[in-house]
Order: C-alpha cells, then structure tokens, then sequence
C-alpha cells in the first residue's frame, strides 16, 4: 500500500471510531506518524465547545433569576417575551463558538493537508492553504454557529411554551432550562467528533488540489462493522472523478463519502473512503515543473 492509502486508511479508522465510541479518544491514538496529536486537539475543541455551552446556559439561567427577582409577580410569559427580545439578540455564544471552530478548522486542515502532501510526493511540500480553502472555514464556521445558536434557542422556547401551558412554576421552568440537553457535554462531544470529519474531507480536497501528480479522486468501498455491504457503494468502488466533481450515488450529489449533502441511508455506517488518482508521470516530473503546476492551481483557488 502507498504511504498515502496508509495515511488516509489510518486516518479513517480513526475518526470512524471517534463517531462511533463512547471511548476517550486518548485511547485510540491513529496508527500513523504524525496523526498522534489528533485526539489531544479533538478533545480540547471539546472542552471549548462545553465551556460555552455552560456560560450560554448561566446567562439564560442568570436572565431568569434577575427577571424574577426585580418583581415576584412576574410570569414566565413576561420572561418568554423578555427572552425573544433582548436575551437572544445579546447572545454571545454564535460568535465565540464560531471563532472557536475556526481557529480549529484552520489548525487541523493545516496539519492533516501538510501529512497529506508530504506522503502523496515529498517534492512539492504543503506551505499555505489556498484563499478558497480559509474563505470556506470563515464561511462555514459562521454557517454552523448560527444554527447551533438558532437550535438551543428555538429548543429554550419550547421548554418554555411547554411549561406555560402545563402551568409550571417559575422553579420548575429553572430546572427545565437545567436538563435543557442542547447545553450538555455530548452536544459538545458530538460537535467535535463531527467537525473533525469535517476538516478531514476539506485537507482531502486541498491536498489533492495542490499536489501536481493528483488528477483526481478514487472512491474506495470499505464495509462498516455494522452493516452488510450497500450495492450503491460497492458499486462506486473504483469510480475516479476530477477533484471539483461530485459523486452520484442513488441519485444523490456528494463530494466524498459520508458528505452532509448526502441524504442518512448514505452516510449512516458508511466506512467508505477516498483517495488520489496519483500519475506517476507527472509524479516524475522535476521539482521546479512540478513547483509551477502547483503556483498555477493556486493562483487559480486563490483568484
Ligand atoms: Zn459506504
């Protein structure tokens, strides 16, 4: 096997089993030089992510607790409308957590496209991630924030339409925004473990993007524990398409196995994976010629 279908093999393992455990990931260090630091990352994103969530639940609790405190005859439709609006405009956590999500993005895609070229053709080394790569971190981490923020603020109203109509008291609305689970450490656990999927398949596009001798991009079948093998996605092992293009798999458009744009009864178990269509021509080529393909395809996804 090449040192990149080791790379990506032991890379896939890995983030398969971060989604599917309960493990710490500490306990399932990638088999493969330089992915080490992956977990130790993954988890401090983690820790991040619950941080916020925590301050984000003190400031629904704290606005609840002031409210109440300023007039005893206040109700929970009165703190419903004071919620919807000042607390939610004033809310803080899309922004952080954006910022959060970013830095992490930047940090892992970086490492992960630097391993990814170094294997793939230690000729052309990684140095910078292409304007089209950072403009998509900015991009989406923002995307995500807001609908982070927008869940656990349509989830709050809920609870407390819910407790309005069951008559509940203000304590009982105070313990509802408690257990609300859009504030606890496995929407955090969940979070991270999905961004790393994430920033996996963009360091695949960019790596491959900026490596000369890749001309595309392979699918490659690989079956779940779980599952018995799809026909769908044996049927696209082998099936090598350019590197912007999608793949069509019943019908469906993604750009790699497990991709968001694919609908659950694809993504769901699915231990596929991708990899490069390397020619060995071009892999052959002189540092310098190789050197210039590369400046033009980055001059083209920073343009
Ligand atoms: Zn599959």
């Amino acid at each position: 096997m090449s040192k990149i279908d080791q790379l990506l093999k032991s890379l896939n393992a890995f983030i398969a089993k971060a989604e599917e455990d309960e493990e710490q990931l500490q306990d399932v260090v990638p088999d493969f030089p330089g992915l080490e630091n992956l977990p130790a990352i993954i988890e401090d994103y983690e820790k991040a992510i619950a941080k916020l969530l925590r301050a984000q639940q003190k400031v629904f609790l704290d606005a609840l607790n002031t409210f109440v405190s300023k007039d005893d005859k206040q109700t929970l439709e009165a703190f419903l409308v004071f919620l919807r609006n000042d607390i939610f405009a004033a809310d803080e956590f899309a922004e952080q957590f954006g910022e959060e999500t970013a830095k992490f993005l930047e940090l892992t895609i970086e490492d992960l496209t630097k391993l990814m070229m170094e294997s793939i053709d230690k000729d052309v080394p990684f140095e910078l991630l292409s304007k089209k790569t950072t403009d998509w971190i900015q991009s989406w981490s923002s995307d995500l924030a807001d609908l982070m923020q927008l869940n656990t603020h349509e989830a709050l109203e809920k609870e407390l339409v819910q407790a309005i109509e069951n008559g509940e008291s203000i304590a009982e609305a105070e313990m509802r925004i408690k257990e609300l689970p859009q504030f606890d450490r496995n929407r955090a656990r969940a979070t991270a473990r999905t961004e790393i999927l994430t920033a996996s398949s963009q360091a695949h596009y960019e790596s491959f993007k900026q490596s000369p001798a890749v001309t595309g991009k392979k699918w490659k079948h690989s079956g779940a524990k779980k599952t018995a093998p799809r026909a769908t996605h044996v049927a696209m092992d082998g099936v090598a398409i350019p590197v912007d293009d999608y793949f069509y798999v019943d019908g469906e458009a993604g750009k790699y196995p497990r991709d968001p744009m694919f609908s659950a009864k694809n993504r769901v178990n699915c231990g596929c994976v991708i990899g490069p269509v390397v020619d060995e021509i071009i892999l052959g080529l002189s540092k310098e010629e190789k050197e210039a393909i590369r400046q033009e395809v980055l001059n083209e996804m920073n343009g």
